[in-house]
């Protein structure tokens, strides 16, 4: 067999090498007969039901040991399907009305309900689908006597390929058998692709049905950063790929040991470097990549998957805990960012033709005053001897972000007048998402102590392209000059000011991004954990002087590929 380079999506970064191993997903015959007993079927799926559930339990529980608080969400998700009452009388109402057997009625059910979020003409819900058949494929096992799905028992490691794979497939590889994932359907955004990311390995998605043709046991690399997959290489690739492991290896040990250093650039300008955070438990997680504080709170990890707006109470005891996880390092909470593709149970959004467009974050609490007044207050005084930071996502106009300050100022002349003890010196912020923002950044740097831009959204907005939509993947570069000239014009207006800008979205953990966004005038980089230590290194091997000269050049290319290879050719020139 010849060599051949298959392309895909970069899902999960990282180098792999090693034999490959195409995993079948096992095929499960559902049976299908009458029942008389219509009662004990039904008693029967409920227990099936509540096995699922206890199963689920423990996955979230090595979940959240193994990954992450963030990562077990998808599985606590899926529980929530377990108990959505819709999905259950549908199934008991097949084994009633038609007397179907608890197996036929149960699938028949899940796959009506899965079909009907397909139909949703929304891309990003089709890894919901995917989620209620995976937990459908889970209860009709359990009906069936069969173990629960277990991984593929590999003696040796291997590189492993699917079709595609649901979550709890993922999670049930031993993965330290696991030396990288390519599959020939997903996005880089499916659930999959995230566990991957969470479990460090490197994963390669959207392949191609041709990679089913790959005999196993071919000498195969996986290459996570470009999302490129060889197989059967030549001597001299795999040597190089080889040394380029080998490269990386030794970098990411470096800059681990270097990790709690600041990050300064060779002629001494020091960019703060924080941690992206989604739960209480991860922001006690990020002193071990050497975090300089928390960047971006995402507030909505605890506000998901729940019935009822969650009280001042419970917030601030929530949000008091990070500030104490965090060891007092400063912290930007954003106020909920729901909408979208973020549904709560708690706000009807109606129907939306572009949810992305939609009622979203602050124009949600701009007209819900008295929840947004609760979230304030419990940052404040959640934030009383801490470095307190509050943040408003997706704002859009000026007349918004005084809409939202003067809600915050009757909440703290409301806490001075109760005696309440709340943080007085706050900073407060917005996230630049909306190009309306850059476009009007003088106006609104007057009002704030800081930007952020929030580079998933801003260049979802920029390209009219709905992220996470595979098909519109060439849309979704946040390099593009497009991008790069909105931060610089947010830059140029925060340094008139005397103000700080950060970037939080995926791009400032993006080592090629680096160098031009602080080059631009970015002082804060807001990343996934995880990612610290090596942007941290980025940093170091940079002047700013010539990160400077890139950003000014990179601004009068065409396409975020050119702006790419620039970066290329300058580091090249750079690194000794
Ligand atoms: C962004 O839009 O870049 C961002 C950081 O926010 P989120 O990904 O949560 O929308
Ligand atoms: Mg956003």
């Amino acid at each position: 067999m010849e060599m051949i380079k298959y392309k895909g999506i970069p899902a999960a970064p990282g180098y792999g090498m090693g034999k490959s191993f195409f995993w079948h997903d096992e095929k499960v015959d559902i049976p299908q007969y009458e029942v008389s007993d219509v009662d004990g079927e039904v008693r029967r799926l409920a227990r099936a039901i509540a096995v699922a559930i206890e199963q689920l339990d423990e996955i979230v529980r090595s979940t959240k040991q193994e990954t992450s608080e963030e990562q077990a969400e998808i599985f606590e998700a899926q529980k929530m399907f377990l108990s959505d009452q819709a999905l259950v009388k549908l199934a008991k109402g097949n084994i009633k009305g038609k007397k179907w057997n608890a197996e036929f009625a149960w699938h028949e059910a899940t796959e009506f309900y899965a079909r009907q979020i397909e139909s949703l003409p929304d891309e990003t819900l089709s890894e919901r689908a995917k989620d209620v058949r995976d937990i459908g494929m889970r209860v009709v096992r359990n009906l069936l006597g069969k173990a629960p799905k277990k991984g593929f028992n590999f003696t040796d490691p291997v590189v492993l390929l699917a079709d595609d794979l649901t979550p709890s497939q993922t999670v049930s590889f031993d993965k330290s058998k696991i030396l990288g994932f390519c599959t020939a359907e997903g996005g880089a955004t499916s659930h999959a692709a995230i566990l991957a990311k969470a479990l460090g390995i490197p994963a390669v998605v959207g392949l191609g049905k041709e990679i089913k043709k790959i005999p196993d046991g071919t000498l195969t690399l996986v290459d996570g950063f470009q999302g490129f997959v060889v197989v059967n290489p030549d001597g001299e690739t795999a040597e190089q790929f080889k040394s380029k492991m080998g490269t990386h290896i030794k970098e990411v040990d470096e800059a681990i040991k270097k990790a709690a250093e600041p990050a300064k650039t060779k002629d001494g300008s020091i960019i703060e470097v924080s941690a992206n955070v989604g739960s209480v438990d991860e922001a006690a997680e990020i002193h071990r990549y050497g975090a300089d504080g928390i960047g971006l709170l995402r507030t909505e990890f605890i506000f998901l998957n729940r019935k009822k707006f969650l009280d001042e109470e419970a917030q601030y005891l929530a949000y008091k805990k990070i500030f104490e996880n965090a060891n007092h390092l400063p912290v930007v909470f954003r106020t909920l960012d729901v909408g979208g593709d973020k549904e709560v149970a708690f706000y009807d959004f109606g129907f939306e033709r572009n949810p992305f467009l939609g009622y979203r974050a602050i124009r949600i609490f701009l007209d819900h005053p008295d929840d947004f007044k609760m979230i304030l207050r419990a940052l404040l005084r959640a934030g009383y001897q801490h470095d307190l930071r509050i943040m408003f996502p997706m704002v859009a106009t000026l007349d918004e972000l005084l809409q939202a300050k003067e809600i915050l100022q009757e909440v703290e002349q409301a806490l001075v007048k109760q005696n309440v003890p709340y943080a007085e010196r706050y900073q407060l912020g917005i996230m630049v998402e909306i190009p309306s923002v850059p476009l009007m950044a003088d106006a609104f740097a007057e009002h704030v102590d800081f930007f952020s831009v929030g580079t998933n959204d801003l260049t979802q907005y920029t390209f009219a392209a709905e992220r996470g939509n595979k098909r519109l993947a060439y849309l979704s570069d946040p390099c593009h000059p497009a991008i790069l000239k909105q931060i610089k014009m947010v830059a140029d207006a925060a340094k008139g000011k005397n103000i700080w800008v950060g970037v939080c979205g995926e791009m400032a953990g993006d080592l090629q991004a680096i160098p031009v966004l602080i080059g631009l005038g970015v002082g804060e980089l807001s990343m996934s954990p995880q990612l610290i230590p090596l942007a941290k290194q980025e940093i170091r091997n940079w002047k700013m002087k010539d990160a400077e000269e890139l950003a000014k050049d990179a601004l009068i290319q065409t396409s975020a590929a050119d702006v790419r290879m620039l970066v290329e050719k300058r580091r090249s020139a750079i690194t000794p």
